[in-house]
């Protein structure tokens, strides 16, 4: 099994820092790779990632939520061009460093939100995208 990073993710990059075995990468290019990636292959599931979010966007992958009810505020990111996402992103990293999104979206209080497409996303990262290249 693998840890996975879901949409709720805005690059903080803590995770990347607890990992024991670093097999939490950054998308590149972030217009198409918004989020942060667990090679699913080298995950050892320490689950050592997950407090160190400040979004919450870390789940065992097969605890992921079909149904994640919205605080309200919090964001979900998308690859550029995606259908409703239209708010564009600006913060920081854990370590102060600046961040930018084109595309999240706004969540409200008590939406709720399938957050299972993040797990064949980043299968997909590993297998199709820059992730194969980044891990060699
Ligand atoms: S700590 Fe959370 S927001 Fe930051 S890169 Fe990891 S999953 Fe994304
Ligand atoms: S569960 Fe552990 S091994 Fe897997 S990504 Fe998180 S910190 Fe790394």
């Amino acid at each position: 099994m693998t840890h996975t990073i879901t949409s709720l993710c805005l690059r903080d990059g803590g995770c990347v820092t607890v990992c024991p075995v670093e097999c939490i990468v950054p998308g590149q290019p972030i217009s198409e790779w918004p989020w942060f990636y667990i090679d699913p292959d080298t995950c050892i599931d320490c689950g050592a990632c997950v407090p160190e979010c400040p979004f919450e966007a870390i789940y065992p992958e097969d605890e992921v939520p079909t149904a994640y009810t919205a605080k309200g505020g919090e964001r979900l990111s998308a690859p550029v061009g995606t259908e409703g996402f239209t708010e564009p992103y600006d913060g920081q990293d854990h370590e102060g460093n600046p961040v930018h999104l084109d595309a999240t979206r706004i969540l409200q209080a008590g939406e709720v939100i399938d957050l299972t497409p993040a797990t064949p996303e980043n299968a997909r990262f590993f297998s199709e995208g820059p992730g194969y290249s980044a891990l060699g």
